[in-house]
């Protein structure tokens, strides 16, 4: 045990990194039982058509069902998963579950719904994409054109030339792609024009402060019109208010996405949504808001 303050706080020091180790060491093994024992869940997010007024996809966002520590958000282990590599077999049983779905919705009816996976840093590095996507196209019988495909800006970036060969390939066979979190990276309007994706997500920190700074507003509205103009569709992410909502949609925002219209919910809540939409929309000229 240590006498002086100096030599307590030290040892303080030292086992705090040897906890944080510890955490992460504990963390990896746990989330490999996880993907053994069938721990995780996708959760869907609602994704509207600010002019159809309706819902026309959902992102699948992965949860970890811990045994003892509850639902775990991708905040609390995706990073660890992508150091270890183990993000590869969790993102493909993600991609697996919401092309599952999709078709199930598909069947069920709702024929506009699109899903969006996300694809981590791991996933569009391995060349073995393109094969995993294909076969889980084939797998699952789904139009390859309602699949969108996720990535960050900083991912794209990394390295253009092959993001460009790969996005292109897997564009080929159907399948869409969408620049996640834009505005949180370089977020120059240059590299743009040089990615073949078909959508542009606006990071939500854009929105949380876009009703109080006038100066927020006019960049909204700036890549919107600078990314329609490359023929890219927009989706805002993060959309909590009612003002925020009147204000993409006075700017030709095509896409939202965010709390005002649901939370991440699981797959068996977000069938109910869809049912209830369509019941309550069939029998009456309800607004989305109004039908919610
Ligand atoms: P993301 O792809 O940008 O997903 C949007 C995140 O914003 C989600 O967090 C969602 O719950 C949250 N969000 C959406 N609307 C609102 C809102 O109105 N207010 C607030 N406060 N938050 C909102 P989530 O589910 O915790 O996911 C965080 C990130 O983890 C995702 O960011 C994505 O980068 C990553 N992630 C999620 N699922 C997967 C996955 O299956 N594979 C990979 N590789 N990454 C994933
Ligand atoms: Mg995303
Ligand atoms: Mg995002
Ligand atoms: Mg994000």
């Amino acid at each position: 045990v240590a006498k002086g303050m100096g030599k307590s706080t030290y040892c303080f020091y030292d086992e705090k990194i040897n906890n944080s180790l510890m955490d992460k060491i504990e963390l990896q093994s746990e989330l490999r039982t996880a993907i053994e024992n069938n721990e995780f869940d996708v959760y869907y997010q609602a994704q509207i058509d600010l002019e159809k007024d309706r819902i026309v996809g959902f992102e699948a966002l992965v949860r970890w069902n811990h045994p003892t520590k509850g639902l775990i958000t991708p905040a609390g282990f995706v990073q660890v998963a992508e150091e270890t590599g183990l993000i590869v077999p969790i993102g493909q049983w993600v991609l697996l579950e919401a092309c599952k779905q999709l078709k199930q919705w598909e069947e069920a009816g709702f024929t506009e719904i699109n899903i969006a996976v996300n694809l981590s840093a791991r996933q569009f590095k391995d060349a073995d994409i393109v094969e995993t996507v294909c076969e889980v196209i084939k797998e699952t019988k789904i139009d390859p054109n309602k699949l969108e495909l996720e990535i960050t800006e900083s991912i794209a970036l990394e390295n253009m030339s092959y993001s460009i060969a790969m996005i292109q390939k897997l564009k080929s066979i159907g399948v869409k792609f969408s620049l996640d979190d834009f505005g949180t990276g370089y977020s120059s309007m240059n590299y743009l024009k040089h990615l073949p994706v078909n959508n542009l997500k606006i990071d939500k920190s854009f929105l949380d402060t876009v009703m109080e700074d006038q100066n927020d507003q006019k960049i909204v509205s700036t890549i919107i019109t600078l990314a329609q103009t490359l023929d890219l569709v927009v989706i805002a992410e993060g959309v909590e208010s009612n003002e925020q909502a009147v204000f993409l949609k006075n700017v030709h925002c095509d896409k939202a996405q965010g709390y005002l219209y649901s939370k991440p919910i699981p797959q068996k809540d977000a069938g109910f949504l869809l049912e209830k939409l369509r019941e309550r929309r069939n029998h009456a000229n309800l607004t989305l808001e109004q039908a919610l």
